[in-house]
């Protein structure tokens, strides 16, 4: 077996893309809307039990849209974690919002739900929970919170899908829900991604928005009898190749997830002896929660032994990565957000994390993971 170099990530074929693909060119239909973006909604709007899934060409994508239904003004406050990727704030600053900052808790990583209602100001309108892992936040505290101050809760799971809090899906439980299906994700199309709507306030809108402003979807159905420009929006839809592939990932996805928390469940137990000697912690995930798999990481000591461990394991052919420059440091964030606080586990987990390769077929390849990081933290 050759582990000269095992990858962080390989995107996975289930063996039936090609074909579904082959079928919408057969079809006649390659634009958006076509039968296997129908079949992907049905199939989000049955598992989620959202009232509308409207596929996109990304996550960002869904979450400009999610930030226009929200009528983001310029200078209202969005609330979020600075843990997060950029695609988090980007489509609320896009619109004139200033994205707050808030930490993360210790055990999950996410957003610290008692830290939010101090960032609250007048021009707050949202929060923005992410599900970092695929591990939930604590949503009840946050909706509550939301309710009580009359704010939008759009959530971030584009890490999340198939994975649920206290048993309702990630992405049905704020007012929007986003999910993600780039090819780093459990279920892909290349790029990729969906707006889950979970309050009918806005449905009609976000077709009008994803289909560039215009009431095409009404017309489709009937509804108008001429369809014209009557919004703002942009082109949202991606075309039917991409939802061709993302029928075939949707097919497979009960088994994909299952296999994901096999090789998860793998390292968790391996590295049981290393937490106990405190060299590293594993991750937490609350028992209200139920994940996906999506990520496996381990939190080092400090940043020291994160950049060796990094250097160690690339030798050794291993690539281990590290997550996320807070935004509220980043170039961008320090000019256009706002930190709530020092947010001092954000900065200690951006410093000491580290994400192991966790991909269908890394089985074969875990044991010398694991090998190469007990040589290098025992
Ligand atoms: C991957 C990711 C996104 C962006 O998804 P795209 O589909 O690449 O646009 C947004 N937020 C989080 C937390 C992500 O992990």
């Amino acid at each position: 077996m050759n582990v000269n170099s095992i990858p962080f990530n390989k995107p996975y074929m289930t063996g039936r893309e090609l074909w579904y693909i082959t079928q919408a060119h057969t079809n006649g239909h390659l634009a958006g809307d076509g039968i296997f973006t129908k079949k992907c909604h049905a199939w989000l709007e049955a598992r989620t039990g959202s009232l509308k899934a409207l596929l996109t060409h990304s996550c960002t994508g869904a979450l400009e849209m999610a930030a226009i239904l929200a009528d983001i003004q310029p200078g209202d406050e969005v609330i979020m974690p600075s843990y997060t990727f950029v695609s988090t704030a980007n489509p609320f600053v896009l619109r004139g919002g200033v994205p707050v900052f808030v930490d993360i808790r210790l055990d999950t990583r996410n957003i610290d739900e008692t830290k939010i209602e101090a960032a609250i100001t007048p021009r707050t309108r949202a929060v923005v929970p992410v599900h970092y892992a695929g591990v939930a936040c604590e949503m009840d505290a946050i909706m509550n919170i939301a309710a009580r101050h009359n704010l939008l809760v759009i959530e971030d799971a584009a890490q999340g899908i198939m994975s649920t809090y206290k048993g309702k899906p990630l992405g049905s439980i704020g007012h929007l829900g986003v999910y993600s299906f780039h090819e780093t994700k459990n279920i892909i199309s290349g790029e990729g991604g969906a707006l889950l709507i979970n309050d009918e306030r806005f449905s009609e809108r976000a077709e009008i928005i994803r289909e560039k402003g215009t009431n095409r979807s009404q017309f489709f159905r009937g509804q108008v009898d001429k369809y014209t420009w009557v919004d703002i929006g942009s082109s949202y839809l991606p075309g039917e190749v991409i939802a061709a592939f993302l029928w075939a990932q949707m097919e497979e996805a009960d088994l994909i997830t299952s296999k994901r928390l096999a090789i998860w469940s793998s390292y968790h137990q391996a590295l049981a002896p290393l937490e106990t000697a405190e060299k590293l912690r594993r991750p937490v995930v609350p028992k209200e929660c139920k994940h996906n798999a999506h990520m496996y990481y381990i939190v080092l000591p400090n940043l020291e032994t994160r950049t060796q461990t990094i250097a160690q394991m690339k030798r050794a052919g291993i690539n281990t990565v590290f997550h996320y420059v807070p935004l509220h440091d980043a170039p961008y964030g320090k000019k256009h957000g706002r930190a709530h606080d020092d947010l001092p586990i954000t900065r200690m987990t951006s410093d000491c994390l580290l994400r192991l390769p966790l991909w269908l077929g890394v089985e074969a390849y875990q044991q010398n993971v694991l090998d190469e990081l007990f040589r290098c933290l025992w």
